[in-house]
C-alpha cells in the first residue's frame, strides 16, 4: 500500500436478512485528509464504518487499514484508530477524567500514561478545570467534545466519526468543526459520516456519496458540484409560483425541480430568471451558488427515506 494511503477498502459487501446493505463499496483514504461518507438514511454508511472497524464481518471484499488486514488483524489496526460513535457512550457514573482513564485501559494504557495526557485532552475539549465534573453535569456540546477527546486517548492516526454533530446547536457544531480542523492540521486522517451538507463542504477534502449500499460519486466537494450541477441556483416560492414556473422558469433555466412549496431553478446564467421575477410581487426568491446539498439531492433524489 502506498504510504500516503491509510485505508483501502475494495469490493466490500454485507447483507442482513437477505438484503445487501453494502453492495460492493470501494474507498481509499489518504493520510491527512478528512474524508466524508454521505448518503440518505439506510444507505449503508454506519455498516461500512462497522466493517472498517472489524465490528461486523463482511460477506466479501477486503479492508486494509495501515497495512493490517481486517477483520483478521482488527486488534492491531484499532490501536491506531479513534472512534466517535453516533450515540454518546460516556459512562454517566464516572467523572470526565475517569471516563478518559477507563477508555485508555482498553488500549492497554496505564493510568499514569493517560493522566499525563488528560490536561491536553481536556484543553482540546474546552473542558479545562472540569476533570472532576460528572457526565450528567455536561451540556450536549460538552459531551460531544469529550467523546471526540476520548477518541484521541491512544493518539490515533485515523479518527472515525459517525455523525459527530447530530443533535448539537449551531454554536456547539462550530466548535466541533474547529476541533476537527485542528486534528487534520496535526496530520490526522478523519473519516466521517454526516447529514449536514455544510459540514461536509467545510470539512471534507474528499467525499463519497453512498446510496443503497453503492458509491455513486467520489471526489472533492467543489469538483463534484462543478461536474454535476449548474453553477447558479434560484429558489422561488410564494403566491403564483406554479404559474411563474410554467411561463418563466423552464425557458430560463437548464433544470427546474419542485420540492414542497419551492421551485429550484438551476442555470449557468441566472440573470434572466431573476429579472423575470420582477413582475411577480407574491413571489420570494433566493439566488445562490450551487452547493453540496444540490449535488446530494440530484444524485440521491428528493424522496424521503425512512
Ligand atoms: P446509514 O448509516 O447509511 O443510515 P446503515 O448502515 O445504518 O445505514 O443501515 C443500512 C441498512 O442496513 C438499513 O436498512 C438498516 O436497517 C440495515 N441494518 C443495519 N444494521 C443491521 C443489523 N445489525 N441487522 C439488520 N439490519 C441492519
Amino acid at each position: 500500500m502506498n504510504p500516503a494511503t491509510v485505508a483501502r477498502i475494495s469490493g466490500l459487501r454485507k447483507s442482513y436478512g437477505g438484503r445487501e446493505v453494502v453492495a460492493g463499496v470501494d474507498l481509499e483514504l489518504r493520510a491527512g485528509e478528512c474524508f466524508g461518507l454521505l448518503g440518505p438514511n439506510g444507505a449503508g454508511k454506519t455498516t461500512t464504518l462497522k466493517l472498517c472497524l472489524g465490528l461486523a464481518e463482511a460477506d466479501a471484499g477486503s479492508i486494509d487499514l495501515f497495512g493490517f488486514d481486517l477483520p483478521r488483524q482488527a486488534r492491531e489496526a484499532r490501536q491506531r484508530v479513534g472512534v466517535v460513535p453516533q450515540i454518546d457512550s460516556l459512562d454517566p457514573d464516572f467523572t470526565v477524567s475517569e471516563n478518559l482513564l477507563v477508555f485508555g485501559r482498553y488500549f492497554g494504557l496505564s493510568d499514569a500514561q493517560v493522566k499525563a495526557r488528560i490536561p491536553d485532552l481536556l484543553e482540546f475539549a474546552n473542558l479545562t478545570g472540569r476533570g472532576d465534573a460528572k457526565i450528567q453535569a455536561l451540556s450536549g456540546g460538552m459531551k460531544r467534545r469529550l467523546t471526540v477527546a476520548r477518541a484521541l486517548v491512544n493518539d490515533p492516526d485515523l479518527v472515525i466519526l459517525d455523525e459527530p454533530t447530530t443533535g448539537l446547536d449551531p454554536q456547539a457544531r462550530h466548535v466541533i468543526w474547529d476541533r476537527l480542523k485542528q486534528l487534520t492540521a496535526q496530520g490526522k486522517t478523519l473519516l466521517l459520516t454526516t447529514h449536514f451538507m455544510e459540514e461536509a463542504e467545510r470539512l471534507c477534502t474528499r467525499l463519497s456519496v453512498l446510496d443503497q449500499g453503492r458509491v455513486i460519486a467520489t471526489g472533492e466537494p467543489r469538483m463534484l458540484i462543478a461536474e454535476h450541477i449548474e453553477p447558479q441556483v434560484v429558489e422561488v416560492y410564494g403566491d403564483g409560483v406554479d404559474a411563474w414556473a410554467s411561463t418563466h422558469a423552464r425557458p430560463n433555466s437548464e433544470r427546474c425541480e419542485r420540492s414542497g412549496e419551492t421551485v429550484f431553478c438551476y442555470a449557468h446564467d441566472a440573470g434572466p430568471l431573476v429579472a423575470s421575477l420582477a413582475g411577480w410581487p407574491g413571489l420570494r426568491h433566493l439566488h445562490r451558488p450551487a452547493n453540496l446539498e444540490d449535488l446530494f439531492l440530484k444524485l440521491t433524489g428528493r424522496e424521503m427515506r425512512d
